[in-house]
């Protein structure tokens, strides 16, 4: 094994338009740069991975293995590429792989069949077919291209060190591949299958992400006479009502705790605290600005699940109802609901229906 991995990350940007550089953004839950850091670690193929930045302090602090060097970058992607073959020179590499660190997304079973390739060629570069068709345009004239014949490249592409490091050194214009130093001079170049998820990372769209959280609540009221019974929002006809600061609306207040819960908020106490202004509030109030803030944050409710826990009144009587009422208080499809009625076995406060009690799952999407 004489492999030496070349990740360039000294790119400005200037299509990404955001306030940190692309190459440190967090995709997939770690900074785009550590996705080829650690594949090519993981690997096994390198004796050095050379990461060349300008942004030597924020990499400097994150403490990778001995393997991975940070040197500092030029200004075009091709002086930065030559830096790191004059950095690399002393080692006399056979082999050197160099990659952008804007594809974050290629796999080591990729790395390892370019390694497999270089044994027999000099130049190994895998490409991927084009998708779109094409035109070509000159000052005066458009042509039709053959997409047949297009070879879209890709990196991480690998060399023998010497041809590389002789080809780059004697380069004057700018280069967007060290392909092209191979093809300029006529040299041979192996082509293998690259992949369709190696993409590029250009444009901040195009790691527009989301994430799924999730969220519990529980709640259980006392049931009293004189009172009248809400449940999800809408009365139920009930020998008593549940008792509370509020209409005491046990479904409604575990759904606004599993929101609550998934947006990592807190309780609902500490929005409606027992105060004099709170004093016989209905529970859809409570909900609605809650339900404001999810629309407004890019929040959205996948599903929710209920478990209503009493002896009575019937659940099954009353489910399309309050399946009903909740969709249109949380603004979400009828069929994303889900009211189940469980009882006690006539045990405890709850079986001598002295008290309801509620759960609630709910999932919840943070788009970008
Ligand atoms: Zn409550």
């Amino acid at each position: 094994m004489n492999n030496y991995f070349v990740i360039l990350a000294a790119g400005k940007s200037k299509r990404f338009h955001n306030k940190i550089a692309k190459q440190f953004h967090n995709y997939k839950n770690k900074e785009i740069i550590d996705h080829s850091i650690d594949k090519s670690l993981d690997s096994n193929l390198f004796n050095k991975i050379l990461v060349v930045t300008n942004n030597l302090n924020r990499l400097k602090k994150k403490k990778y293995p001995k393997i991975v060097k940070i040197i500092r970058g030029g200004k075009e992607r091709s002086d930065s590429s030559l830096i790191a073959l004059k950095y690399l020179k002393k080692y006399k590499p056979k082999n050197v792989f160099v990659h952008d660190a804007a594809r974050p997304n290629f796999s080591i079973k990729l790395l390892k069949n370019i390694a497999k390739n270089l044994k027999n060629y000099k130049a190994v570069v895998p490409i991927i077919r084009s998708k779109d068709s094409i035109k070509y345009k000159t000052q005066n004239q458009i042509f039709n291209l053959n997409r047949d014949n297009l070879l879209l490249t890709q990196t991480p592409q690998a060399f023998r060190f010497k041809e590389l490091y002789e080809f780059a050194k004697n380069q004057k214009n700018k280069i967007t591949d060290e392909a092209t130093l191979f093809i300029n001079k006529n040299y041979k170049i192996k082509f293998i299958n690259g992949e369709n998820q190696n993409n590029k990372i250009t444009y901040i769209n195009d790691i527009k992400t989301s994430k799924t959280y999730y969220g519990i609540g529980f709640d259980i009221h006392k049931l009293i006479r004189n009172k009248k019974l809400f449940l999800g929002g809408i009365k139920i006809p009930f020998h008593s009502g549940l008792e509370g600061h509020s209409d005491g609306d046990v479904i409604l207040h575990a759904i606004i705790d599993a929101i609550l819960g998934a947006i990592r908020k807190k309780d609902i106490g500490t929005y409606f605290p027992n105060t004099k202004i709170f004093k016989n509030i209905r529970s859809p109030k409570m909900l609605k600005p809650i339900i404001n803030h999810l629309s407004k944050s890019n929040l959205s409710i996948n599903n929710l699940d209920i478990n209503l826990i009493c002896e009575k009144p019937k659940v099954s009587k009353y489910r399309n109802k309050i399946i009903a009422s909740i969709s249109k208080l949380i603004d979400l499809n009828k069929n994303q609901i889900n009211l189940k009625g469980k009882t006690v076995e006539k045990l405890g406060l709850i079986g001598k229906e002295k008290a309801i009690a509620c759960e609630v799952i709910i999932s919840v999407t943070k788009y970008d």
